[in-house]
């Protein structure tokens, strides 16, 4: 194990409830989302403050007024020269843990801790290795989290999910992945608070690095349940050729392709990629649903609070009642249309 050193410890002493933020995860949801879901949960705990965490470079020098303006009531940034890019877990665990005895060891406060990160592959094994490391609880990709008195309470989907686990944590320490799926919401100026902004920058040996290669998937072969934008097509593609116009559309949002049953029965799109009650279980932030009629199967298999757009012919679909966003047209017009202008914006 390594032994980082640093210079300064952090006062985090009256804070119960952290987020931990990696700027180099591009598969994470936005930083300010995964705020308003802490303070949300932090505001039924006392001091109901919430503790934001970045690991490695902030990436813009503006993050941490971003943060603080989202409502983190003090931001700790944590860096070592030596953290190789793209960022590996293994590395920014190294930094967490070094921090993280300044959240944990209070054991005064005897009150449980919660380490909030926002869902993705990366987040999944960085929390899971600081549970491991530090004793605490790893609660996995949660759908709900709550402060009940002293004691942390989640809901997780298992199964596709098709079943919602209620977890109630015995460890005084828990570390949970959810998908930001609230707006952020600005700080009230009354409610402002001037928060601190600290920076340590670590020394010594870390984890050493797993010699990966990294290689752009096309949008036809990301994973479904991992993806920031799905665009999602049913029997109304007409064929194979329609999912190759949504290929392209998928690429241009940088997405992932995927499909209702009946285009996966029909050789369209792989079955790995099929959405629904018998398929994948996906929380984008967009769902873009083309020629998809919304079957409750078809529906049940999209998180509550991903933001839906369909494009449908039919103006009495049902996949309508459920839309953000909807364009009643022949999918053959629309769908070259908006590829078209997002690659002409690319191109600028
Ligand atoms: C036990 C069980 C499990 C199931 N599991 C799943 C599942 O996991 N996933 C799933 O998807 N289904 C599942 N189903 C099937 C489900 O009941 C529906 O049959 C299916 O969701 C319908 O798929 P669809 O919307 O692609 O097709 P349809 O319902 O046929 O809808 C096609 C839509 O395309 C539109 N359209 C046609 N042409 C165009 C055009 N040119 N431009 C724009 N729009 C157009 C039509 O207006 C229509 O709304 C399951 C069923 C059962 C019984």
């Amino acid at each position: 194990m390594p032994g980082l050193q640093r210079e300064a410890h952090f006062d985090m002493s009256d804070v119960n409830t952290f987020v931990v933020i990696i700027p180099g995860d591009e598969q994470a949801g936005d930083s300010a989302g995964l705020l308003a879901s802490a303070r949300r949960i932090a505001a039924a705990s006392m001091p109901g403050k919430v503790h934001a965490i970045v690991l490695g470079s902030p990436g813009e020098a503006a993050m941490p007024q971003k943060l603080l303006a989202a409502g983190a009531s003090s931001v700790l940034l944590v860096s070592h020269e030596s953290l190789i890019q793209p960022v590996q877990g293994g590395q920014l665990l190294d930094l967490l843990l070094a921090v993280l005895s300044d959240a944990t060891q209070d054991s005064a406060k005897n009150k449980p801790s919660l380490f909030l990160f926002a869902a993705s592959p990366l987040a999944d094994e960085i929390a899971a290795g600081a549970a491991f490391r530090t004793g605490g609880t790893a609660l996995g990709r949660c759908s709900s989290i709550e402060m009940q008195g002293e004691q942390i309470v989640a809901s997780r989907a298992a199964f596709g999910g098709r079943i919602k686990v209620d977890l109630s944590a015995l460890a005084l320490h828990c570390f949970a992945c959810i998908r930001p799926g609230e707006a952020c919401v600005p700080v009230q100026a009354s409610d402002a608070t001037v928060g601190q902004v600290r920076e340590i920058t670590l020394c010594g040996a870390l984890s050493i690095p797993l010699n990966a290669t990294f290689e752009a998937q096309p949008a036809s072969r990301r994973r479904v349940d991992a993806a920031k934008v799905v665009v999602s097509g049913g029997r109304g593609m007409g064929g194979p050729e329609g999912f190759e116009q949504l290929d392209a559309l998928a690429s241009a949002l940088d997405g992932a392709l995927a499909g209702s049953l009946p285009a996966v029965d029909a050789g369209w799109v792989p079955v790995t990629s099929q959405v629904g009650q018998s398929g994948n279980y996906v929380t984008p932030l967009v769902y873009v649903a083309v020629g998809i009629s919304g079957t409750l199967q078809h529906l049940a298999g999209i998180g509550p609070n991903v933001r839906i757009v369909a494009i449908n012919n039919d103006p009495e679909a049902n996949i309508f009642q459920e839309a953000q966003l909807g364009v009643v047209a022949d999918w053959r017009v629309v769908v070259p249309l908006i590829t078209a202008h997002l690659r002409a914006e690319a191109a600028n």
